[in-house]
């Protein structure tokens, strides 16, 4: 899970190496959780969960019976806790993804709280890493590192870096959670 266009749409096309998963260029398009099954040379299947992203409290057009903006974002509201309350249920793995390039956002340091507490594993990726420069890079993972008090992995969906990374902290902590 993470914010509305932290890139979550795209490391899981990364990921998967196959554009299974919707990119959206307008942000707060993923309305309700998405499930990618995923099989790997002939392994048990692993289902990537792809939650609505937070931080946007704008209400989708249309909620259904919304009688005003504010409703709609409460409906929308206990919709998103439904979805992961039955999704967190089940004690899976949790991966908060962050923005690379924003480090120590109150909504973030909010969502790894309660990830952590909700998974039976959790661990933190900073998306979108190919746009930080060398010293930028050093700086916002030391950044993130202090702020949410445990290590960070840095992927990109656009280069592949620390994709394989990834794969293997999801391997760990299914096999851990
Ligand atoms: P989601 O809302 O979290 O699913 O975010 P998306 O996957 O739709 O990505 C939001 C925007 O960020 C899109 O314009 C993507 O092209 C861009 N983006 C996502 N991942 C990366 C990345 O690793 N590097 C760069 N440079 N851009 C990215």
């Amino acid at each position: 899970m993470g914010r509305s266009n932290v890139g979550k749409s795209s490391l899981i096309n990364a990921l998967v190496r196959q554009r299974v998963a919707r990119t959206s260029a307008a942000p707060g398009k993923t309305r309700l959780a998405n499930v990618y099954r995923v099989t790997r040379g002939g392994g048990a299947p692993l289902y990537l969960l792809d939650l609505p992203g937070y931080g946007y409290a704008r209400a989708p057009k249309g909620a259904r019976g919304a009688t005003s903006p504010e409703a709609a974002r409460r409906a929308s509201q206990t919709e998103f806790e439904a979805i992961v309350r039955a999704v967190f249920a089940r004690q899976p793995a949790g991966l908060l993804l962050v923005d690379s390039r924003h480090p120590g956002l109150e909504t973030d340091r909010a969502a790894w709280q309660w990830i952590r507490e909700a998974s039976g594993e959790a661990a933190v990726v900073a998306t979108k890493i190919d746009k930080l420069g060398r010293g930028e890079r050093i700086r916002a993972l030391r950044a993130f590192e202090s702020v949410l008090e445990t290590s960070v992995l840095p992927v990109s969906a656009v280069t592949g870096e620390g994709l394989d990374e990834l794969w293997k902290l999801i391997d760990r902590l299914k096999t851990s959670g």
